[in-house]
C-alpha cells in the first residue's frame, strides 16, 4: 500500500510567477486588483484571490486608470492596445516562454507566412498567439484536422505551450507527409513535457492515478487522457473532498496535478488517501499520530527528548522541574499558536483546523494550565528560570498583537516567527535545564543552546517550505518567502553543518561527554528529512510532521539509556 506523489505536479514557474506577481502588487496598495481572465484555472486559488482583492475582468470591462494583470497566456496586441486606450496599469506576468512563441508567430507573420497552433481553439494562450500571427493564423487540434488543412502561403507550425507531446508528433507528421511547406517547432514548454513523462510512467508502474487540478485546466484534463489512454484508472479531482471512496481499493496509488495546483492541495489530496487506504491496525497507528500531531502532543514529546539531550551534554542532574518546564512551556505556547493561525491553517492544514475547532473546549484551558505550570515550576527551580519563563510566555503572547506606542507587530517583522521559535527551544531545553538544576550557565549551555538553535531553524525552515505557496497566499512573512527557495536551502544547509561542526568540537574538546556524540544524529535527520521533502517522498501534513518531529523522541530514549 503506498501513495507516490509525483516530483514534476504543482505550479509550473509561469504560473507560480503569475502568482507571485499578482500578490506582490496586491500587497502593495490596498486598491483592487484585476486580471484579464481567471489568473489561473483553480477554483481554490480562484476563490482565496477574490477574498483577497484580486478579482477576474475582461477586456471590456477593465475600468479606466485600474491595475491590470495580464496573465501566464498572455493576450493578442489588440487586448493590450484596449488596455492602453483606458489608461489600464498594465502588470505584464506573460510566461517568458509563452512570449517567446507569440514572437516566432509574429516573426512568421512579418514574413508573409501563415500560423497554424496544435492546441485547444478556445485557449487563451491560443487566441493570444494567433492575435500575434499578422498574416493570419489558425488552430487545429486533431490529426484529421491536420490532414484537411488547408494553406494559402508557407507556414509555421508551432504548438500551444500545454499540448500533448503525441498528439503534436502526429498532428506535425501528417502535415510533413502532405508535403507542405511548413516549418515545425515544438514549443511544448519541458514543465509540460516532463510532467506528461511522468504521468505515463506512473501509470506503467501504479495501479491508479489521482490527478488533482481545475476541470476547467486543459493541461490537467491532458494528464487525465494521457493516463486513461494506458489503460490506468484516473480520477480527476479539485480537492481531497472530491475522491471517490473506490480509490481506497487500489494498492499503489500516484498523485500527479496540472500546472495550476497549488501544493497544499497535492498534498492534501495525498494525506486523504494515506488516511483512505489505511486498515486494521495501520488505521489505528494513523489516528494515534494525527492525533499527536493535531494536538501538538508530538510538539511536547520533541521538546522532551531534546531536554534530555541537553541534560546529557551538559552532565546536569535530570530532575522532575528541570524534565517538565521545557515540553510544558513549548507545549503551551505551539498551541496558543496553532488557534491563532487560522487564515494561513485553513489553506495548509484544514484537517489540523478542525481538529482545533472540535477540541477548542479543552484545548485552550490546556495551553494555558501548561504555561502556568511551566511558570510555577521554573520560579521554585531558579530566580533567573522563573523571570525567563515569564519574559518567553510575555514575548509569546505580544508576538501576534500590534505593540501599543511602538506602532509595531513583532509577526510582521520577516522571518521573527522562526527566529522566536528557534530561540524558545534552544532557550527552554538548554538554559532553563542548566539554571534549574545548576543556578548558572556553563559554556556547555551556551555550546548545547547553538546547536538546538541551528537544528529547530532547520525544523522551522523545513515548515515554512512546505507551506510556501499557501503562506504566500495569505500575506505571511516567513524566511522563505523573503529570500526564496534557493538561499533558504543554502541557510538550512549552512545551519545543519554549523550543527554538526559545534557538536565535534563540543566533542573534542571534552565540552560535551563521549556519549553527547548522539548530537551528531540531530544535523543528519535534517539532511534526511530535507532530502525525503525535496524528492516529495513524504507528503500531507501529519506525515512530514511525524518524520521531522517523530525522530526526536528516539533520540530522546537514546539519551535517557546514558543519563544517571
Ligand atoms: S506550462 Fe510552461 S509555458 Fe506554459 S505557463 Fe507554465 S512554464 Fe510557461
Amino acid at each position: 500500500m503506498s501513495v507516490i506523489v509525483s516530483r514534476t505536479a504543482g505550479f509550473c514557474m509561469g504560473v507560480r510567477r503569475a502568482m507571485e506577481k499578482a500578490l506582490e502588487e496586491r500587497s502593495r496598495t490596498p486598491d483592487t486588483l484585476f486580471t484579464l481572465g481567471p489568473l489561473i484555472h483553480n477554483p481554490h486559488v480562484l476563490d482565496i484571490l477574490r477574498r483577497n482583492r484580486v478579482l477576474e475582468v475582461s477586456e471590456e470591462s477593465a475600468e479606466a486608470g485600474s491595475r491590470v494583470i495580464i496573465r501566464a497566456h498572455g493576450v493578442a496586441p489588440p487586448v493590450r492596445r484596449k488596455l492602453a486606450e483606458r489608461s489600464c496599469i498594465v502588470i505584464d506576468a506573460t510566461c517568458p516562454k509563452v512570449a517567446r512563441v507569440q514572437k516566432m508567430a509574429l516573426r512568421a507573420g512579418e514574413a508573409g507566412r501563415q500560423v497554424v497552433i496544435a492546441g485547444d481553439k478556445d485557449h487563451a494562450e491560443v487566441r493570444g498567439i494567433l492575435g500575434h500571427a499578422l498574416a493570419g493564423g489558425v488552430c487545429i487540434s486533431t490529426v484529421e484536422e491536420a490532414r484537411s488543412l488547408e494553406l494559402d502561403s508557407p507556414a509555421l507550425l508551432v504548438a500551444q505551450t500545454t499540448f500533448s507531446e503525441e498528439s503534436f508528433a502526429e498532428i506535425a507528421g501528417a502535415l510533413r507527409g502532405r508535403h507542405l511547406d511548413i516549418e515545425v517547432q515544438d514549443t511544448i514548454c519541458d514543465a509540460t513535457s516532463e510532467r506528461q513523462e511522468e504521468a505515463r510512467r506512473m501509470a506503467l508502474e501504479m495501479d491508479a492515478i489521482v490527478i488533482v487540478g481545475g476541470r476547467t485546466s486543459a493541461n490537467t484534463r491532458r494528464l487525465a487522457e494521457i493516463i486513461t489512454g494506458l489503460g490506468t484508472p484516473a480520477f480527476l479531482v479539485e480537492d481531497e473532498g472530491e475522491i471517490p471512496p473506490e480509490v481506497s481499493r487500489y494498492e499503489t496509488i500516484g498523485v500527479t496535478a496540472g500546472a495550476s495546483t497549488p501544493n497544499w492541495l497535492i498534498s492534501r489530496v495525498a494525506e486523504r488517501l494515506v488516511e483512505m487506504q489505511a486498515r486494521g491496525v495501520r488505521w489505528l497507528l494513523w489516528r494515534c499520530l494525527a492525533f499527536l500531531v493535531r494536538s501538538n502532543l508530538l510538539v511536547a514529546l520533541s521538546a522532551l527528548a531534546l531536554t534530555l539531550l541537553s541534560v546529557l551534554w551538559q552532565r546536569l542532574q535530570p530532575g522532575f522541574r528541570v524534565l517538565a518546564v521545557p515540553p510544558l512551556y513549548l507545549f503551551g505556547i505551539h498551541l496558543l499558536n496553532t488557534f491563532s493561525e487560522s487564515q494561513a491553517q485553513e489553506i495548509n492544514e484544514p484537517a489540523q483546523k478542525m481538529f482545533m475547532q472540535q477540541n477548542r473546549a479543552w484545548l485552550m484551558p490546556l495551553a494555558w494550565m501548561s504555561l502556568g505550570i511551566a511558570l510555577l515550576l521554573a520560579s521554585l527551580g531558579s530566580l533567573w528560570a522563573g523571570v525567563l519563563t515569564a519574559s518567553a510566555i510575555i514575548l509569546g503572547l505580544l508576538y501576534q498583537v500590534r505593540i501599543p506606542f511602538a506602532r509595531v507587530q513583532l509577526i510582521r517583522i520577516p522571518g521573527s516567527k522562526d527566529l522566536f521559535t528557534a530561540g524558545a527551544w534552544a532557550v527552554f531545553t538548554c538554559c532553563i535545564p542548566a539554571l534549574i538544576a545548576e543556578g548558572r550557565l556553563l559554556p556547555s549551555a551556551f555550546m548545547a543552546s547553538a546547536i538546538v538553535f541551528s537544528i529547530t531553524m532547520v525544523r522551522a525552515l523545513a515548515y515554512d517550505l512546505k507551506d510556501l505557496q499557501g503562506d504566500r497566499m495569505v500575506g505571511k512573512e516567513t524566511i522563505p518567502i523573503y529570500l526564496g527557495m534557493r538561499w533558504s536551502s543554502v541557510l538550512s544547509t549552512s545551519l545543519i553543518v554549523l550543527a554538526a561542526g559545534l557538536a565535534t568540537v563540543a566533542l573534542a574538546l571534552g565540552v560535551f561527554p563521549p556519549a553527547g556524540a548522539l548530537a551528531l544524529l540531530l544535523p543528519a535527520h535534517a539532511l534526511v528529512y530535507l532530502r525525503l521533502f525535496q524528492s516529495r517522498r513524504v507528503s500531507g501534513a501529519v506525515l512530514f510532521s511525524a518524520t521531522v518531529d517523530g525522530f526526536f523522541p528516539i533520540l530522546g530514549l537514546l539519551a535517557l539509556a546514558f543519563l544517571p
